[in-house]
């Protein structure tokens, strides 16, 4: 059903128009009451009051009306069961307060930090790991919390990277972004930018021709976004994405395996090759995290491996992400992948013998083993290392 319909009366100009899609966001059980035939476990859901409910009108002329299992309802309407507890569930998932330095930033590894600059979003994800955050319970980011920030990292002189995320930045004018990105890049030991953004996915019209050349200015600059399922790439979301590639800005994207939503490899597959031919690489499918009420959407962690490995020789090696778990000890992300290692008890990489060659026996997608040996010699040091190094330490 074409949006006209589901929103009658609103002009293409209103439509188009990022400002009135935020004004306009469906956040109560009456106005989500009007597009679909809510189930009973979405009204027990929308009368939680927990996590913020938002539904860009965009986004919800996505949700199927009469499919309870529509995956855009999945991500946006809350079910009844964000409200019951499950064993292993935390407020923070993924161990990030002890590493706040500042309020504004979370900064896990040596060169990295992420740089948060709103707690608000167009859409509130269910699955949202930052909900301790995004549920408003600890207040706004205000210019001089995010100015706090941007000094701390200026102080930093290890930390190449800035991830700027929130909530979801895709929510601040241009001026603002600005006033954030603009510092950041005169950082000199900053090299490399992220923007993490759902904007693409839930409010497409936000990449207008102006944001584009803001973030261009400020390259090398990646947006990282969030798609999910092969239903929410859209006309208009695959518009927003050329948009940025052509204009100089590479996108990414990290997909959340949810379970019931995106849970097999032919989803999977094809979200991926999807958002491949629009010129988005796929970062990281990540299982989900530990957060408060969101047990009902993980999925087992055998699943997702098994899922790449089926996919891994059937999609192009271009479209694969890596598996990441997000550690709820606050130690950063690690990946996981299938183990293509065939071996008896005790065989590693080159533990094996054939025909007198060292090697390793590793399991070839049909299903074949097949023997790799190791080269004669096993030093890899590189004799050219003291002139490349010699001149510039
Ligand atoms: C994910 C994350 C990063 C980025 O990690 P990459 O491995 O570079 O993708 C940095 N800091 C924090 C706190 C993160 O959660």
């Amino acid at each position: 059903m074409d949006w006209h319909e589901r929103f009658p009366g609103v002009s293409e100009a209103d439509w188009r128009d990022w400002r009135w899609q935020l004004r306009h966001a469906l956040r109560t059980g009456a106005e989500l009451d009007r597009l679909v035939n809510l189930t009973e476990a979405e009204r027990r859901g929308l009368a939680l009051g927990g996590l913020r409910t938002a539904v860009t009108p965009y986004y919800a002329s996505l949700m199927d009306p009469f499919h309870p299992a529509c995956p855009v309802r999945r991500q946006a309407i809350p079910l009844g069961q964000e409200g019951e507890p499950a064993a292993g569930d935390r407020r923070d998932p993924t161990g990030e307060e002890p590493h706040r330095p500042v309020r504004a930033v979370v900064r896990k590894y040596p060169d990295r930090a992420l740089l948060l600059v709103t707690d608000t979003c167009p859409v509130y994800c269910r699955h949202c790991t930052r909900r301790r955050i995004t549920g408003g319970e600890e207040g706004a980011f205000d210019r001089p919390a995010v100015e706090e920030g941007i000094a701390w990292i200026r102080d930093q002189p290890g930390l190449r990277e800035v991830i700027v995320s929130g909530g979801d930045p895709g929510v601040l004018s241009d001026e603002r972004l600005e006033s954030i990105l603009g510092p950041l890049r005169a950082i000199p030991h900053l090299e490399v930018l992220r923007l993490a953004t759902r904007a693409p996915v839930v409010l497409p019209m936000r990449i207008d021709d102006a944001l584009v050349r803001l973030l261009r200015r400020h390259a090398p600059l990646f947006v990282i976004t969030h798609f999910n399922h092969p239903k929410e790439l859209t006309p208009e979301a695959t518009e927003a994405c050329a948009r940025l590639v052509d204009g100089g800005v590479p996108v990414e994207n990290q997909a959340v395996l949810l379970r019931g939503l995106n849970s097999t490899a032919r989803l999977l597959g094809d979200l991926f090759t999807g958002l491949l031919a629009r010129r988005v690489r796929s970062l990281y499918l990540h299982q989900g995290d530990l957060a408060d009420g969101t047990a009902h959407l993980r999925t087992p962690l055998a699943a997702g491996v098994g899922m790449l490995r089926e996919l891994r020789g059937r999609v192009s090696g271009l479209a694969l992400p890596h598996l990441a778990v997000d550690l709820p000890d606050g130690s950063g992300k690690v990946t996981v992948a299938p183990s293509y290692l065939v071996g008896g008890p005790g065989e590693g990489f080159g533990q094996a013998v054939e025909n007198g060659v060292r090697g390793t026996w590793l399991m070839g997608h049909a299903g074949a083993p097949a023997f790799y040996p190791e080269p004669p010699q096993a030093d890899c040091a590189c004799a050219y290392d003291q002139a490349w190094y010699g001149g510039l330490t």
